[in-house]
């Protein structure tokens, strides 16, 4: 479960923006939660808030009873292992190929070379790229691209998949076949996955639960098929 706490985050420097006002919400372990709001709303920074990629001004961030706003950083990048992300832009790196994008994680935490191999051999099978390994990321759609994004976020066996508008630079189409992608994890494997979108569409798509963000306050929150009923 994670459990927000009256979170604030105030940007410093001279711009000196408050992007969360006071933030509380609890997401469940296993559900699709989706938070939605129009640009500048505050949703990355919620989102980073969530694996502390921002850290709160005030307030807590819990997972599973560990409050993550009183770790260390070394307790945190231990943390992080269990929270895998994608982005809009994918963030592969150019020079490796598929197969060594989904290796990176695994060899950043010394994975041996037949760990490595098994387990991106699965994942590449999960996401449908396995006649995809030895293409680089400019040789792909958007949607393979992110493909990819997702079997790297996954390499670390996650407990939470947080997706940073995940979908917005794909078309419809691709857009449909990666929450089909999505939901398939979540059921599969049980990860507890956080949307974040600017699209309604994507979050009656997938998300069990939702949350209305509009200049960094909560201004609806409940179960999807009641919050846009009609
Ligand atoms: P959204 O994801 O909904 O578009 P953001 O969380 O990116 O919203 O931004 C919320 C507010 O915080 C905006 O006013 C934005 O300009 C500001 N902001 C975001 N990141 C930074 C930053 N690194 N430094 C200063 N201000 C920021
Ligand atoms: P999308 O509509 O998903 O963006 P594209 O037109 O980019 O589709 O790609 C269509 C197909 O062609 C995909 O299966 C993709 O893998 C393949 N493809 C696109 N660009 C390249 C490339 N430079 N080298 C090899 N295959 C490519």
């Amino acid at each position: 479960m994670i459990t927000f706490e009256n979170i604030t985050k105030t940007y410093g420097g001279k711009t000196h923006v408050q992007a969360l006002k006071g933030i509380s919400l609890t997401i469940n372990d296993g559900e699709i939660f989706g938070i939605i709001g129009k640009s500048g709303a505050g949703k990355s920074t919620l989102v980073r808030c969530i694996n502390m990629l921002e850290k709160p001004t005030s307030g807590k961030v819990i997972i599973d009873d560990k409050e993550l706003t009183a770790m260390s950083d070394s307790q945190l990048r231990a943390e992080r292992k269990n929270i895998g992300m994608i982005f809009q832009h994918f963030n592969l790196l150019s020079s490796r190929t598929v197969f060594d994008n989904i290796a990176f994680p695994l060899e950043l935490i010394g994975a041996s070379k037949e760990v490595i191999a098994s387990k991106v051999e699965s994942l590449l099978e999960l996401v449908g790229l396995t006649d995809r390994q030895y293409n680089y990321p400019s040789q792909l759609s958007g949607g393979q691209k992110q493909r990819v994004g997702i079997a790297r976020a996954l390499a670390s066996d996650p407990k939470i998949l947080l997706c940073d508008e995940a979908t917005s630079a794909l078309d419809p189409q691709t857009t449909q076949s990666i929450l089909e992608l999505l939901k398939d994890i979540n059921k599969r494997l049980g990860i507890t996955i956080v949307i974040i979108t600017h699209e309604m569409a994507v979050i009656k798509a997938i998300c069990d639960r939702v949350a209305v963000i509009e200049g960094g306050v909560i201004k609806e929150q409940g179960r999807v098929i009641d919050i846009f009923a009609s």
